[in-house]
């Protein structure tokens, strides 16, 4: 069963210190969140196994970690300039300003202005020269930041399509009514991938890539029939995507988009190269009068040069957090709990060691001595909770994840042997205290 409502699911990230409001003492900043002690676990985690799933298990896929402040020729070239907006209207009875598709009830239609297009991007200055040239954008998608490094990452790899480049890393966007806890907020991360491939062999791309992707949020813990594969219709698509698959997930508050997939054809590497004129570019571009480079590719069969097509799936972390949390939330009437039943390698702490008497300083040693040797084995974090409560730390380490608790009690030291237990069975079961490291790392494969 999944959290019955959002609310549910805030008060528990609050309470057991997932994610917080950021600046709260201050009145908070609206759409933007910290991540606490566990929901830093939990973030890292998620984003270890893209990482894994995108680059570590393939091997046609390079790594890049661009910077956030970027150029304005970048954003220009990109489109984002003209086209990154939102319709925004003011209601002038509440003094309310709203997205025009996001508009509640309360307003009335006579009380909205006309629509007028508000840009999403964050400008800062660089340098101590305030004037109109001295700007730069915080990046509202981490994808340009892979086009314009692609000859770089192509001349130092010797890649040819099909390869790709992944990047996770924050993005930006003054969303006009940022809500829904992190799911529409102002700062958030992505984790993308362009994927570049041969004009003709997009398409077929484009489905193996939408395939991959349900398979990844299945193997997080999100159950395939609470995600619906939607195909953006034509007139809503954005300006650089011949089609665009959105993968929609039955979040608390209704089905919204978790992660897009676009066909971005020949349009980024083409905007921002130079020389345009040579290359048979399909998509509509601008002219280029600042690029230094040409972003193409010899094809080694005809010795052609060509622009190469971009297949792009691009997933938020935050909105990940929000389903993986949503999907591993359960309520267990019969037993008087609530658990996350997160899969194990996403579960913020691995195992918890617990020393049945806090004040005895044998059990405390041992259980010490445990936990150091778990951690050694660099599956995430491992930790000793000595509070001498085994009920109450039962019932914590089963509402944040942790899918196993080892007790270190006298029996350990009569004999050796701890007990393990199961968050999802509540199984115990006993463990010598010699085969406690291989029976963790078993567990954990
Ligand atoms: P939406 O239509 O919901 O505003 P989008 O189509 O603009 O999203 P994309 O530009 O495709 O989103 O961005 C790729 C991914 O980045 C989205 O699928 C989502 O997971 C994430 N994302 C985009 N905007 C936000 C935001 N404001 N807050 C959190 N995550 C976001």
């Amino acid at each position: 069963m999944t959290a019955k409502n959002m609310d549910e699911l805030v008060a528990l990230c609050k309470r057991r210190g997932f994610i917080f409001q950021s600046s709260e003492i201050y009145g908070g900043i609206q759409g933007v969140y910290d991540y606490g002690p566990l929901g830093v676990e939990l973030k890292n985690n998620i984003k270890k196994s893209w990482w894994a799933s995108i680059v570590y298990d393939r091997d046609d896929v390079e790594g890049l970690d661009a910077s956030i402040l970027t150029h304005p020729e970048v954003l220009n070239y990109s489109g984002h300039e003209e086209t990154f907006t939102d319709p925004l209207v003011d209601c002038k009875s509440c003094g309310e300003r709203f997205r025009a598709d996001q508009v509640p009830d309360y307003c009335k239609e006579e009380d909205l202005t006309e629509p007028r297009q508000f840009n999403l991007m964050f400008k800062t200055n660089v340098g101590p020269i305030e004037d109109a040239s001295s700007f730069a954008y915080l990046r509202p998608e981490t994808a340009q930041q892979i086009f314009v490094n692609f000859k770089n990452v192509v001349d130092s790899t010797s890649r040819v399509p099909p390869f790709g480049i992944a990047q996770i890393g924050k993005a930006f966007r003054n969303e006009i009514t940022p809500r829904n806890f992190i799911f529409r907020v102002r700062e958030f991360e992505q984790m993308e991938l362009e994927y570049f491939v041969k004009p003709g062999s997009d398409e077929s791309w484009h489905k193996y890539w939408v395939d991959k992707r349900l398979n990844w949020w299945a193997d997080q813990g999100v159950k395939s029939e609470k995600l619906k594969l939607l195909e953006v219709e034509k007139k809503d698509l954005s300006h650089y995507s011949k089609a665009t698959f959105d993968i929609m997930y039955d979040f608390p508050h209704g089905l919204e988009e978790l992660e897009g997939i676009a066909n971005r054809t020949d349009f980024d590497l083409g905007s921002h190269s130079k020389n345009q004129k040579d290359f048979n570019i399909k998509a509509k571009v601008q002219e280029n009068k600042n690029s230094t480079t040409k972003l193409a590719i010899q094809d080694l069969e005809n010795n052609e040069w060509f622009i190469p097509y971009v297949i792009e799936p691009s997933a938020g972390v935050e909105r990940g957090v929000l389903a993986i949390l949503n999907e591993a939330y359960t309520s267990e009437e019969e037993n008087k709990r609530t658990l996350l039943k997160l899969k194990p390698h996403l579960s913020p702490i691995k195992a918890a060691v617990i020393p049945l008497k806090r004040n005895n300083s044998d059990l405390v040693n041992t259980a010490n001595n445990v936990k150091s040797e778990l951690q050694s084995l660099g599956l995430g974090r491992v930790m000793v909770e000595n509070t001498g409560n085994i009920g109450k730390n039962y019932r914590r380490h089963d509402e944040i994840g942790t899918p196993l608790c080892v007790t270190i009690d006298f029996e350990t030291l009569e004999n050796q042997t701890v007990t393990v237990r199961d968050r999802d069975t509540m199984k115990q079961e006993k463990v010598s205290l010699s085969e406690i490291a291989n029976y963790y790392s078993r567990y954990f494969k």
